[in-house]
């Protein structure tokens, strides 16, 4: 119950009835559909694109998306719930379902026109497409507003050259929604975003990463060749794509939050049920004061990330600026999945350094939260930004 005076804000931690259900139904699906292949899918590096459709048929698509374009038409606190449901089981599903949601798909229901929306929010919802998305190349990851990838007017058309790089879905993405330069270098109104189909003459998928972690999450390089583009795949006007791209970062930096939620929580409740189990000098493990307090610090700070990462999002469903709160939420929870994966590790001892248990899984997977979005060092930047003006 909350208790609400003049000089208070009324707080619910409640999850709703919608969350509820989700946590459930993604549990259980897990369970099913995930957990008895992440492994062979984790050592042979296959991006399990049926499970993905399936995903789609439970409306885990296009979480975001209103009822009108198929989606299931739920705000961020239920997308922040099912991320973390399925993270807590596999972080690489987590990855490509944030990657699909937050990147790609958003990027069309926050700026394309009505006929775009009509024609991609439907296939994407639904998982029968997979999106990627197009921000980073070989050499501008950080300083993505350096790229060189260009777009050069002919007519109706514009001509892309160039790659881009670390690409989710790179490969098996039916659609990618690509930044390029259409100005200066060192102009934020010299990039224009596109709409590519797979399939375009000009536009291939390169080189796939051999990763140490989320590796049943596909991540390619995407190459264009004299790819001719007609005008109406632009998304807004010309110009407008890396003020589009950020806004969609305060989004998608949200869902990594709740990534490295989801994997800080399934680390942490594997290390938590074998210290139970595990029996050394005659007792316990969990009864050595040593074990104890790194579950009390890994239970304390998971819930702060929670915390945080449920506070952006409910700012963003309000409408109001995230940039700093969703880097604060990503930059903390990123960096609490790495530090409780790796106590997780070690309370698992000598086992949790083989395949048999899942703690080496999240200590792997764990890492690309500090990475991808934005690294940990990025984020403080548009913290300190934030605070300092
Ligand atoms: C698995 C995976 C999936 C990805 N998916 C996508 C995707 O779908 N779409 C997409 O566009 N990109 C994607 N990326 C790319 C990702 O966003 C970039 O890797 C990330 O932004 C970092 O860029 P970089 O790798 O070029 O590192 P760099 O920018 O070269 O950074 C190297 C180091 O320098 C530090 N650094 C850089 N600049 C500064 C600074 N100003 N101050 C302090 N430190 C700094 C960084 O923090 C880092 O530690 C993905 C990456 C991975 C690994």
């Amino acid at each position: 119950m909350s208790v609400v005076s003049q000089n208070t804000v009324a707080i619910d931690f409640e999850p709703t009835e919608n969350q509820r259900m989700i946590s459930d139904m993604v549990r259980d699906f897990g369970k099913r559909e995930i957990k008895p292949h992440m492994m062979e899918w984790d050592e042979s590096q296959e991006f399990p694109i049926q499970l993905f459709r399936k995903m789609g048929e439970l409306g885990l698509m296009g979480i975001l998306v209103p009822h009108e374009y198929g989606g299931s038409g739920f705000g961020y606190l239920e997308y922040i719930t099912a991320i973390i449901e399925i993270s807590k089981i596999d972080g690489s599903i987590g990855l490509s379902m944030a990657a699909h949601n937050s990147l790609c798909t958003n990027h069309i229901l926050q700026f394309a026109n009505e006929e775009q929306k009509q024609k991609y929010l439907p296939k994407l919802a639904s998982g029968e497409w997979i999106g990627a998305w197009g921000l980073t190349e070989p050499n501008t990851g950080s300083d993505a507003g350096n790229m060189k990838t260009v777009a050069r007017r002919d007519g109706d058309y514009y001509v892309l050259n160039g790659a881009k790089n670390f690409i989710t879905h790179g490969k098996s993405g039916n659609v990618a929604v690509v930044i390029v330069r259409t100005g200066e270098v060192g102009d934020s109104h010299g990039m224009t975003a596109f709409i590519i189909e797979k399939g375009t003459a000009g536009f291939s998928a390169g080189k796939k990463e051999n990763k140490l972690g989320m590796r049943a999450s596909e991540t390619a390089e995407l190459v264009f060749h004299d790819c001719r583009i007609h005008k109406s795949q632009m998304i807004g006007r010309e110009g407008e794509g890396f003020v589009q791209s950020l806004k969609v970062l305060d989004g998608g930096r949200i869902s990594i939050a709740a990534l490295g939620v989801g994997i800080a929580v399934g680390a942490y409740e594997s290390a938590l049920k074998y210290s139970k189990e595990r029996h050394q000098f005659n007792q316990p493990i969990s009864s050595f004061q040593g074990i104890s307090f790194k579950l009390a610090e890994m239970a304390t700070k998971i819930e702060a990330a929670k915390l945080l990462t449920f506070r952006a999002g409910d700012l963003k469903n309000k409408g109001q600026s995230v940039t700093k709160e969703g880097a604060m939420a990503k930059l903390y929870s990123s960096e609490v999945a790495v530090e409780v994966a790796n106590e997780g590790v070690q309370i698992f001892g000598g086992y949790g350094y083989t395949k048999d248990f899942p703690a080496e899984k999240y200590y792997r997977d764990a890492k690309l939260c500090t990475i991808g979005e934005g690294t940990s060092e990025i984020q403080k930047l548009v913290i300190s930004r934030a605070i300092l003006k």
